[in-house]
């Protein structure tokens, strides 16, 4: 939908486009936005006309990180709603936009910032996780023609009716693949304090080591089970329309991992590439007698479903089933439950620790090796599920550090 709208436009493909995305921590300080600032040049010097896609400044705590925008607006007043929490945190990537612009300027680079709606940024309604629907890039398209570096507020767009939203949490790796797709950008780079996609969080494990090629659908599991380095709906997206990806640093010149559709080829063969988690999740159990059936098993996936409450891990046998919620709605999750006459047993403080990668299937011995590595470091699995791409053990939270580290181990992740 992005892709035929550009060649409408210009009916041809234009001109050599690269869109840099650079993360909270790559613009915070002046030191590294003189990296940005050379990457930029880099490409420039390459021959590109280069759009930069930059997040908020800094995380929590920094005076214009989002969390830090929505503190002011939530511990002011305690009624603010998605509307205008979604204009309040649209503030931290404006702030963002105009210091990067300024920065290249200093260079010598002609800039100018754009905030998502000037880009032409379009999502639906559903204020603070909102979906972008299509991108009308012909405004930025001008001014790449006329030889700007175009600055882009990432993590923002705005409805049809004019009202503006954000992207959720990570939203401008989003931005960043809809207009590298809208641009029909040659390069995509997402520039973070990070050497790429890694076999694991280096937070949790220090000597994880930088995945040279991953394809989209492992990252896309990797993305949505926890590793946080890319927001999964940014490679869905680049998947949908095969935008080749590259997640690099800012800060090193490390090669980076590129994210393609088949795997690239001389790499060696892997089982496992990679260990992730979530914390924060609860797990519900519900105990069914031998007079319940069916019908009350549908009841209940039902009550939970009408009120939109999202469930993972899910496990049905006759006579229990079972399932994780995340924290921050798991009272809702039991009061529904009770309403609908259910009494759930309800155990909070869990992670989800998972392997992922597509040389796992088929494999036997895969699930016999996460088990006794957990077991060996003293882990206790409380459930587990798996899908073609990856298997998850529920731990308890205090455990998923150590649980991660030891599977990584048992993988061989490190060599
Ligand atoms: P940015 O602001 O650049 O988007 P993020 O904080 O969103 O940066 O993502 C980068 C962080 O993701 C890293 O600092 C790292 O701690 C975390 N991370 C979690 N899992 C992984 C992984 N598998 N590979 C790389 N980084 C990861
Ligand atoms: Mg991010």
């Amino acid at each position: 939908m992005f892709r035929d709208h550009a060649s409408r436009i210009w009916g041809f493909s234009v001109l050599a486009i690269a869109v840099l995305k650079f993360g909270g921590t790559s613009v915070a300080s002046e030191e590294s936005r003189q990296l940005a600032v050379a990457r930029v040049r880099a490409h420039l010097d390459k021959g590109y006309d280069v759009c930069v896609v930059v997040s908020a400044m800094g995380r929590k705590g920094e005076p214009y990180a989002t969390d830090t925008l929505l503190g002011l607006a939530r511990s002011l007043y305690h009624n603010t709603a998605p509307r205008e929490l979604d204009l309040m945190a649209a503030c931290g990537e404006i702030i963002s936009s105009v210091v990067m612009t300024n920065a290249l300027r200093r260079e010598g680079i002609r800039a100018l910032a754009l905030t998502g709606w000037q880009a032409g940024i379009v999502t639906d309604t559903n204020f603070t996780q909102a979906r972008i629907r299509r991108v009308e890039p012909s405004h930025l398209q001008r001014h790449l023609k006329e030889g700007f570096v175009v600055v882009v507020a990432g993590f923002q767009g705005q409805t049809e009716s004019g009202d503006i939203t954000t992207l959720g949490r990570g939203g401008s790796d989003i931005s960043a693949v809809a207009l590298g797709v809208a641009l029909e950008a040659q390069e995509t780079e997402i520039y973070t304090d990070v050497d790429g996609v890694l076999t694991a969080d280096p937070r949790v494990v220090p000597d994880a080591r930088t995945i040279p090629s991953i394809t989209y659908d492992e990252l896309c599991q990797f993305a949505h089970e926890g590793a946080k380095v890319i927001h999964p709906v940014a490679v869905e997206l680049a998947r949908r329309y095969d935008l080749q990806l590259h997640i690099r640093s800012t800060f090193s010149d490390s090669m980076g991992t590129t994210v393609t559709g088949q795997p690239l080829v001389g790499g060696h063969p892997r089982t496992v590439t990679g260990v992730t988690s979530i914390g924060g999740m609860v797990q519900v159990q519900v105990d069914f007698g031998p007079d319940q059936g069916s019908g009350d098993e549908l009841r209940l996936f039902k009550a939970l479903a009408d009120q939109r409450i999202s469930l993972d891990m899910i496990l049905v046998t006759p006579g229990r089933k079972a399932f994780i919620v995340a924290e921050g709605v798991a009272q809702e999750a039991q009061d529904v439950m009770e309403r609908a006459g259910f009494f759930p047993s309800i155990r909070p403080g869990c992670a989800k620790v998972s392997v992922i990668g597509a040389g796992m299937r088929g494999v036997p011995g895969v699930m016999a090796a996460v088990a006794s590595a957990l077991h060996d470091a003293g882990v206790r699995i409380l459930q587990t599920a798996d899908s073609h791409l990856s298997i998850s053990c529920l731990v308890p939270q205090e455990h998923s550090d150590t649980a991660v580290r030891a599977l990584h181990g048992k993988f061989h992740l490190s060599q």
